[in-house]
C-alpha cells in the first residue's frame, strides 16, 4: 500500500528544483505519498508557500533545509572526507533569526563564488553571463545546476551532466570552491531553529571505507547530530542497510528521501520508499526535543 509511503528529500525553485513550493503537494499526492519534508539547499523561502498548500490537501508536512557544510572535521582520523557533506535540518522554524543569519552568509558566499566560475568558463572559451545564471535561478538561491542550464542551452554541452563532467564537477577547471559552514555551526543552527540534524547522503562523502564513516558519523553525533538519511535515490540496497545498522548501532533516526529536483534530474518524487515511520518517529523526535 502505497499510502505508508513518505519523501523526506526535495527541492523547489527556492533553490535548484523545477517546481514551485506551492505546487509539490499536489505531486506528492499524485505519487500516492501520506507525507513529505521540503528541504531546500540553504534557504526556508518556500517552507510557508510549501506548508499551506500541504494543509489544503491534508498531507502531513515537515519544514527542513538542506545545508552545505565543510566535510573536513576533525575525526580524529588523517583521511578527511573528500566529497560532499550535506546536513538536512527537519522541524526549522521559517523564521529563526541565526538561521536566517546563516542563510544570509550562505547566499553571500555563494555570490563570490557563482561570478568567478562564470569567469573561468569565459575564460575556457564558454562565453556566458552571469546575468544569464542569475535569471535561471530565477530569484532562487543561484547554484552550478544554473550554471550548468545556461551551458545547455547556449549549445556548449549536450546535457547537465556533460557540463558537471568537462566544466563545472569538483576538480574541473571552471570548478570554483565557495566558503563553507562547520558542521558543528550547520548543526547548532539547525538545533537552534528547533530542528534536527541529519546527515544527507552519506555516499557522497566519498569516503574510503566504512570505518571512516563510523569515524565521521560519532564526531557528528558528539556535535548533535539525530540522524542519517540511509534511505536515498544514490543509495543501493546493500548501502541502506548498512547505514541503517549503523544508525541503529549509534541510536539514530534513520530518513529517506528521493532528493527531487523536477526536472533539472531524472530522479521521480517519491522514488525512494521511505515508509511513513520514518516521518513519525522523526515527528516524535521533535517533540521530545522541545
Ligand atoms: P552548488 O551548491 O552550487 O555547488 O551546486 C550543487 C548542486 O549541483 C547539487 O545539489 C546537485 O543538485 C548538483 N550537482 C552536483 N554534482 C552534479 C553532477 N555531477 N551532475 C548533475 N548535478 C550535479
Ligand atoms: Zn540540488
Ligand atoms: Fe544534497
Ligand atoms: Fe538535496
Amino acid at each position: 500500500m502505497s499510502l505508508v509511503y513518505c519523501d523526506l528529500h526535495m527541492h523547489s525553485t527556492a533553490s535548484d528544483g523545477t517546481d514551485a513550493p506551492e505546487r509539490l503537494p499536489r505531486l506528492v499526492r499524485d505519487a500516492g505519498l501520506s507525507g513529505f519534508a521540503l528541504t531546500d539547499h540553504d534557504t526556508t523561502e518556500g517552507l510557508a508557500a510549501c506548508a499551506k498548500a500541504a494543509k489544503r490537501l491534508k498531507l502531513r508536512f515537515i519544514p527542513g533545509i538542506e545545508l552545505s557544510a565543510n566535510p573536513e572535521i576533525d575525526a580524529g582520523r588523517d583521511d578527511p572526507p573528500r566529497g560532499t557533506m550535506h546536513i538536512l535540518g527537519y522541524g526549522v522554524l521559517h523564521d529563526d533569526a541565526r538561521l536566517a543569519e546563516i542563510q544570509a552568509w550562505l547566499r553571500d558566499a555563494r555570490d563570490q563564488r557563482n561570478p568567478r566560475m562564470v569567469e573561468r568558463l569565459n575564460a575556457l572559451g564558454v562565453r556566458i553571463d552571469y546575468e544569464e545564471v542569475v535569471e535561471a535561478a530565477d530569484g532562487g538561491i543561484v547554484g552550478r545546476p544554473h550554471i550548468a542550464q545556461v551551458m545547455v542551452r547556449k549549445g556548449y554541452v549536450k546535457s547537465v551532466h556533460e557540463a558537471f563532467a568537462r566544466y563545472i564537477g569538483e576538480g574541473q577547471a571552471a570548478f570554483t570552491r565557495k566558503d563553507r559552514l562547520s558542521a558543528a555551526d550547520a548543526i547548532a543552527a539547525i538545533q537552534g531553529a528547533g530542528g534536527l540534524a541529519v546527515l544527507a547522503h552519506p555516499v557522497q562523502l566519498r569516503l574510503p571505507d566504512h570505518e571512516a564513516l563510523v569515524h565521521v558519523v560519532k564526531r557528528l553525533k558528539d556535535l548533535g547530530l539525530a540522524g542519517i538519511e540511509a534511505r536515498h535515490s544514490d543509495h543501493t540496497p546493500a548501502e541502506v542497510e548498512r547505514f541503517t545498522e549503523l544508525a541503529d548501532r549509534y541510536r539514530l533516526l534513520t530518513t529517506g528521501g528521493s532528493d527531487y529536483h523536477g526536472s533539472r534530474k531524472s530522479i521521480a518524487l517519491g522514488a525512494t520508499r521511505t515508509p511513513m515511520s520514518a516521518f513519525d518517529a522523526l515527528v516524535e523526535a521533535l517533540a521530545d526535543a522541545t
